[in-house]
């Protein structure tokens, strides 16, 4: 962040009195840009036991496969938000969203919460997001093209779950870990 949004004048990166650490502070209108972390929500859709993927057409993770997902937009619920992504991404219309898990990423300042969710019927289509969309049976789910550990780390839990007969909201921390790694 260079500049102020309300004033345009540069700002100082520097700990504002009261406060306890640096932030972007406006010399001239006082303002404080505060960054604090981003809110990502998506979703599990589901068809007949199959499950939804996307594969990104965009940066970062070009061409892996990911669950449909995105910041949450100002003005809207956090189930409104996965549900646009999904019709967004995939043009998949969500029924039955169940908050299924909540992930802190905070080497990349972002929290993940993730819907289980039904699909109302099983036409889809890729987003200008995505290069292709499709419905993976567990064993068919391509565990090492998939775009990011959060996704991984949500489909494992999910059939883990599923498998054991579980309903239950998970909350965990995923590591910093290479992407090309994991
Ligand atoms: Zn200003």
């Amino acid at each position: 962040m260079n500049y102020c949004s309300r004033c345009g004048t540069p700002l100082v990166y520097r700990t504002p009195s009261g406060d306890n650490r640096p932030r972007f502070v406006c010399e001239t209108c006082r303002t404080v840009h505060y960054e604090n972390p981003k809110l990502v929500v998506g979703s599990i859709p589901e068809w007949q036991g199959r499950i939804l993927l996307c594969r990104r057409s965009i940066d970062p993770r070009s061409g892996k496969w990911t669950l449909p997902a995105g910041f949450l937009e100002n003005g809207e619920t956090v189930s409104q938000g996965a549900a646009r992504e999904a019709l967004e991404e995939a043009g998949a219309r969500l029924t039955d969203l169940v908050p299924f898990a909540m992930f802190n990423i905070p080497y990349v300042n972002q929290v993940h919460l993730m819907f289980r969710a039904k699909l109302e019927d099983p036409h889809v289509w890729a987003g200008p997001e995505s290069l292709e969309v499709g419905f993976f049976e567990e064993e068919g789910i391509p565990w090492n093209e998939l775009a990011f550990p959060v996704v991984k780390e949500t489909l494992k839990l999910f059939f883990l779950d599923r498998d054991r007969g579980f309903r239950c909201f998970h909350l965990g921390d995923i590591p910093p870990i290479s992407l090309d790694e994991f």
